[in-house]
């Protein structure tokens, strides 16, 4: 037998490494659509079995659900409590794996008419604060509850990489994601001594629904132009490094913001 012939018949009698996140159980919240769709995919790829969150899109989640191997979907409005207590319960009943290893803040709203400060209403700048940061807050404080402690713990927000940018029509979108990451920052210190990890993940401009809501073809294009790769993100261009800190060889990230962006800012 030659070497790589010797090699081969090695590695066939090795037992196949067990998936990153075999055994833990993960939330994605608005997990019906768009990037966390990816982020639900991908985790289920790398073993963990998937609560997909969604607010009224039941047909696209049930579907991504019944696609993965172990998963459900649950409707739950993130920026209502007993919601948010509802995704935790059916995560840690589903499985029969106990309370969630993992938790991805994803779900959040674009006001797809850009209005200036001037010009945004009172009532779409709470609409805005309701799910993205109390949402986050909510999943955040669930989480830090519930996650369990001693290692494998993770939390991720999905902020945007516009809290570097601060572009012109996303004023109220713009802080309700700054917020997220001051949570975050804070939380990762308070949860010392728990093993938790809490980071996040903030794309740039991301071809999903919420990107071309309300954009002409010419804005698109400019957005494309700008960016150092020439070309808008896609949901897989992101959800492997929400997957990489779910996993425990990112121990060592904490409390960070990573933007994902292309280079954008
Ligand atoms: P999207 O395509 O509009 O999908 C939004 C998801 O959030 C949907 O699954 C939606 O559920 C869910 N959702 C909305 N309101 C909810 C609520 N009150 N409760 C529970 N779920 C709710 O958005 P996306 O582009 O994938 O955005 C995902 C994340 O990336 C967001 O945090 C967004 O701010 C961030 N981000 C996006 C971009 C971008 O360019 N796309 C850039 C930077 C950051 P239903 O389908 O049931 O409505």
């Amino acid at each position: 037998m030659d070497a790589a012939a010797v090699a081969a018949a090695a590695s066939s009698q090795q037992p196949a490494a067990a998936p990153p996140l075999a055994g833990r159980v993960a939330i994605v919240t608005g997990a019906s659509r768009g990037i966390g769709r990816a982020i639900a995919a991908h985790l289920s790829a790398l073993g963990a079995s998937v609560v997909v969150g969604y607010a009224s899109s039941a047909a696209e989640a049930d579907a991504l659900a019944a696609g993965l191997p172990r998963a459900v979907a649950v409707r739950a409005d993130v920026a209502d409590e007993a919601g948010v207590r509802s995704l935790f319960d059916a995560a840690e009943s589903a499985f029969g794996a106990g309370a969630p290893h993992i938790v991805v803040a994803n779900a959040a709203v674009l006001d797809d008419k850009y209005p200036t400060l001037v010009d945004t209403s009172t009532a779409d700048f709470d609409r805005t604060f309701a799910v993205n940061t109390r949402g986050a807050f909510l999943c955040l404080r669930e989480a830090a509850h519930r996650l369990p402690r001693g290692g494998g713990g993770r939390i991720v927000a999905i902020t945007s990489s516009v809290v570097g940018s601060h572009p012109t029509g996303y004023s109220a979108y713009t802080a309700s994601k700054a917020a997220v990451e001051a949570m975050m920052r804070t939380m990762a210190k308070e949860l010392k001594g728990t093993r938790i990890t809490a980071n996040c993940v903030a794309p740039g401009a991301t071809a999903t629904d919420m990107f071309f809501a309300g954009k002409s073809e010419e804005r698109v294009d400019e957005i494309k132009a700008t960016n150092p790769m020439g070309r808008l993100g896609e949901a897989g261009d992101i959800a492997p490094v929400v997957g990489f800190l779910c996993t425990d060889a990112a121990e060592w990230v904490n409390g960070q913001v990573i933007r994902v962006n292309g280079g954008y800012v």
